[in-house]
């Protein structure tokens, strides 16, 4: 695997990769990877000849009060997992590189990213799709692979692929989860034993949602009601929001006569953790 630091080195490897006739898959990432991530990439190389990862932990999508100083890093073990899939490059560039002093352009989706996380983290999806425009500027890739487990910054990234006219083809994945149901994620490195119990709650919860549409409950609000009631049951839980909301758009809707996301965000101890599942209405 090649490791590369230099934005410039990075498309000229790319460059190089197309003009082979090579296509490139990419999957970005914060790094202290997880099966999540690995599936992200092994599922990229099904559709290319070379897979690009990045590992970057992007300070523009962190709050002033959230965890960029202490999100957890393993560049050594990351590399080694990388290694297994096969990864054949990986972009890793320094904070000052990707964000230099005078650094001043922004791209925001807007309405995608109203509601659910965008009401609780103000500029942290501008901070998700101005990185990944920039990566998908330095790694030129001709598909990119982003997981469902994070469902409104997958569709903030495909929004902003369609109006900027990304050349790149964006494919979700499926949340990957342990055995129990608990969604992969690398902040779960920070859960006690009792707190990773306790997390398995927000599963539960889209669990019960699932259960209440499948009862023939139509109306979102007493799904999310159905999710919520899970969770309230559950001590050493604070719940920052559960919406159930039309899963293009994640505007809230009337009545489910189409595909539903429920998605759930809630404090375990310090931890603050997402989790969502899509479901659609029997026909
Ligand atoms: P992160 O390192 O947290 O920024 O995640 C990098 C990519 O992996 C993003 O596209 C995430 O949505 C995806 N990802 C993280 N956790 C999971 C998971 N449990 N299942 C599927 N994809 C995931």
């Amino acid at each position: 695997m090649e490791i590369i630091a230099a934005p410039r080195e990075m498309q000229a490897w790319s460059e190089a990769a197309r003009r082979r006739g090579e296509t490139i898959a990419f999957v970005p990432t914060m790094g202290f990877l997880h099966e999540g991530h690995l599936t992200l990439m092994r599922e990229g190389r099904k559709h290319a000849t070379r897979l690009a990862s990045s590992l970057f932990v992007n300070p523009t999508q962190f709050g002033p009060n959230e965890d960029f100083s202490r999100y957890p890093r393993n560049f050594d073990g990351d590399c080694a997992m990388m290694r297994t899939v096969p990864v054949d490059v990986l972009f890793a560039p320094e904070p000052e590189v990707m964000f230099p002093p005078g650094s001043q352009t922004w791209v925001e989706a807007t309405e995608v990213t109203r509601g659910l996380c965008g009401d609780h983290r103000p500029g942290h999806f501008r901070g998700v799709t101005t990185v990944v425009a920039k990566l998908f500027n330095i790694v030129k890739p001709h598909c990119a692979l982003f997981g469902e487990k994070d469902f409104q910054q997958l569709r903030a990234i495909e929004r902003m692929v369609q109006d900027l006219n990304f050349d790149l083809t964006i494919i979700p994945v499926p949340t990957v989860r342990e055995a129990d149901g608990l969604a992969m994620s690398s902040r779960n490195a920070y859960l006690s034993a009792k707190e990773r119990g306790r997390a398995l709650t927000l599963c539960k919860a889209l669990r019960a949602a699932g259960e209440a549409i499948r009862a023939g409950t139509r109306d979102p609000q007493a799904v999310a009601r159905a999710a919520r009631k899970t969770i309230e049951q559950t001590p050493g839980i604070e719940i920052e929001y559960v919406e159930a909301v039309d899963a293009a758009s994640l505007r809230p809707l009337e009545k489910i006569d189409r595909p539903i996301v429920v998605a759930i965000a809630a404090r375990v101890g310090a931890t603050r953790l997402i989790d969502n599942m899509v479901f659609s209405v029997p026909s």
